[in-house]
């Protein structure tokens, strides 16, 4: 059996401080934690998959747009990987090692109108380690839908963030409580 990380939105939209819907400084802060984890999950040759959410300018059809300002839109670079976590990745050489993937999703849960669940279960995976932002969006989203499928669940608290501390506190509480989650 394996595992894999799922690095979700750590995007300058979703962390920068001109991002477009930015956590800002709380997200800042999981930087050096959220790469010093991708790093130790890429060298270690596990799966790592980076859940990037992507929308179309003025989508009168997105849930989303009735809820947040536009974000993460396709082909800017707010939806560029932030900070140190971004210039380690765009150091890698083309293409990117096998066991390493980009995943464009449109939900808040990486596993909603995804290949996701597919691609893990080609691979025998069976405990998902999260990361990225928000806490008690999509990350929490992304928890209820991995133990819904039966996944182990590793949520890694120095590497996640929200704008709100009090949510981010309660999907922390949430995942050890309701979702079984190993919180390290
Ligand atoms: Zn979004």
């Amino acid at each position: 059996m394996a595992r894999a990380l799922i690095v979700i939105d750590y995007t300058h939209d979703f962390v920068a401080d001109d991002g477009k819907l930015t956590c800002g400084r709380l997200g800042q802060a999981i930087d050096p934690a959220i790469t010093d984890l991708t790093r130790a999950f890429v060298d270690a040759g596990d799966w790592v998959v980076f859940a990037v959410d992507v929308h179309e300018e003025g989508d009168p059809y997105h849930p989303e747009s009735r809820l947040f300002p536009p974000h993460n839109l396709r082909g800017t670079p707010g939806r560029n990987l932030y900070g140190r976590l971004g210039e380690y990745v765009r150091s890698w050489p083309e293409p990117w090692p096998d066991h390493v993937r980009w995943m464009d999703k449109t939900r808040y849960s990486a596993f909603a109108g995804t290949d996701l669940e597919l691609y893990l279960r080609a691979r025998r995976v069976d405990e998902v380690h999260l990361a990225g932002v928000c806490t008690d969006i999509c990350v929490l989203h992304t928890a209820v839908d991995a133990y819904n499928k039966g996944f182990r669940i590793v949520v890694h608290e120095e590497c996640v963030a929200s704008f709100q501390p009090a949510g981010h506190a309660w999907a922390l509480n949430h995942f050890k409580t309701v979702l079984g989650a190993e919180v390290v």
